[in-house]
């Protein structure tokens, strides 16, 4: 069987500008303050890589992964720690790095979870953010670029494990 070809919606020279002004964005809020990063893998650890190389803060990075229940590409909202932090929240300055926000179940879950540990503050940076298929509200802190309602791969983001490589981002219209 053929496999599907992946069209480019952000080039890597796009990613990388937008990037760089988000780490500026971040870098001036934070200023005078030092960031705990926390990562969810495995979708965020590309972007997450570019982002810390371009704060001027200082930071420490950890990283949480989560299993969601449910089928194929829809979430389901519970959302299950697998591999929690190593790093107490208490008193740090929080930023969630994410791939994508669709319908804001996992991080609505996950910021809910993260507040019980008492971060002096806690934010959320998503990549990329489908407000259009949202199912509860939520709104990221920073946000990488809006995008429609598009199955998309590349840069972190997988299908079936594939395509994380990739340093663009693609629309993987066979998926849906
Ligand atoms: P939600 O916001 O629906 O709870 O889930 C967000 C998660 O769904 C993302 O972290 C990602 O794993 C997955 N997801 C949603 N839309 C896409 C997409 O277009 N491409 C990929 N690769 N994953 C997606």
């Amino acid at each position: 069987m053929a496999e599907a070809q992946p069209n480019i919606l952000f080039t890597r020279e796009a990613i990388r500008r937008r990037v760089d002004e988000l780490a500026g964005q971040i870098s001036r809020d934070y200023a005078g303050k030092e960031l705990l990063v926390v990562g969810i893998l495995n979708g965020a650890f590309v972007f997450m890589a570019d982002l810390i190389r371009g704060l001027n803060v200082p930071c420490r990075v950890d990283f949480v992964r989560l299993a969601s229940y449910g089928c194929g590409s829809v979430s389901s909202g519970e959302v299950r720690i697998t591999k929690d932090l190593e790093t107490s929240l208490a008193g740090r300055e929080v930023l969630i790095v994410e791939d994508i926000v669709d319908t804001g179940l996992t991080l609505s879950r996950l910021v809910g979870v993260l507040r019980e540990r008492r971060p002096a503050s806690l934010k959320v940076c998503a990549f990329l953010d489908k407000q259009e298929r949202r199912r509860v509200p939520f709104t990221a802190d920073y946000v990488g670029f809006s995008i429609p309602d598009r199955f998309v791969v590349g840069y972190g983001l997988d299908y079936d494990e594939q395509y994380r490589f990739l340093p663009d981002v693609c629309v993987l219209d066979q998926v849906r």
